[in-house]
């Protein structure tokens, strides 16, 4: 497979697609959903798929029961952390858009694993006040922020609330292209990512890693 144009590497990066070929491993129903949302105009939005895998192989090393999801999409990765859950898991996954999660929808069916995915079509934020009001903190195990970056600050800290003791939360796109390196003539969503990065470097709630893959990825583990 060829990889796709949002990875940090670009897409002629030879050594990159060396990693893909060696090490990608999708369930047949990804594939499929990978090669459907390849044909849909906003799919720069799509998750790199080696880096799907990394985070599910992390959710199941943490034996992830809970998980959230914030901008599904098409909901690759949503599929992707679907069947790396227990048969009793569940995927709490928040977007705006239905009419994007109903792309990806006919392959969490096929997978078998619609019964595992909590979609919550409707402001991230509030799915994420709805959880805390309805006791729902410190149960999450796994937490991936993939949506509207001027929001990333709101929804770690709700995050940070949800998850347990040990939970990961992964942060997306934390390199912005780039961009981040010299944030301060940038565009808003460039000076969120880039205020979160500092936010996160000296935050003493968690352990924290941040790694250049897809288009870079903070690992945050809630001590
Ligand atoms: N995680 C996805 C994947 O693996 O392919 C990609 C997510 S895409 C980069 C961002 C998504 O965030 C879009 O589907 C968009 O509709 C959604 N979004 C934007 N603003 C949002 C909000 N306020 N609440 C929830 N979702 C939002
Ligand atoms: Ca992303």
């Amino acid at each position: 497979m060829s990889i796709s144009k949002s990875h940090t590497g670009g897409k002629d990066n030879p050594l990159l697609q060396y990693v893909v070929n060696h090490s990608l491993r999708e369930h047949p129903a990804l594939a499929k959903l990978r090669l459907r949302t390849m044909e849909h105009p906003s799919n720069i939005m799509m998750v790199a798929c080696e880096q799907s895998q990394f985070m599910a192989n992390m959710a199941k090393l943490i034996k992830t029961k809970k998980a959230l999801e914030i901008g599904v999409y098409t909901g690759y990765n949503t599929l992707s952390i679907a069947l790396a859950l227990p048969d009793d898991g569940v995927l709490v996954a928040c977007d705006i858009s239905e009419e994007y999660a109903n792309i990806g929808k006919p392959f969490w069916n096929e997978a078998g694993v619609e019964q595992k995915i909590d979609l919550r079509i409707q402001p991230a934020l509030q799915t994420l006040d709805d959880l805390l009001t309805s006791g729902q903190a410190e149960t999450f195990d796994f937490a991936f922020i993939d949506a509207d970056k001027v929001n990333y600050d709101n929804y770690y800290e709700k995050c940070l609330l949800l998850l347990r003791k040990g939970g990961i939360i992964a942060i997306d796109n934390v390199l912005w292209g780039g961009k981040v390196v010299d944030a301060s003539s940038g565009d808003a969503d460039t000076v969120a990512i880039d205020k979160l990065n500092k936010k996160l470097h000296r935050d003493t709630r968690v352990n924290l890693s941040m790694l250049m893959v897809g288009d870079g990825l903070t690992l945050a583990i809630k001590l």
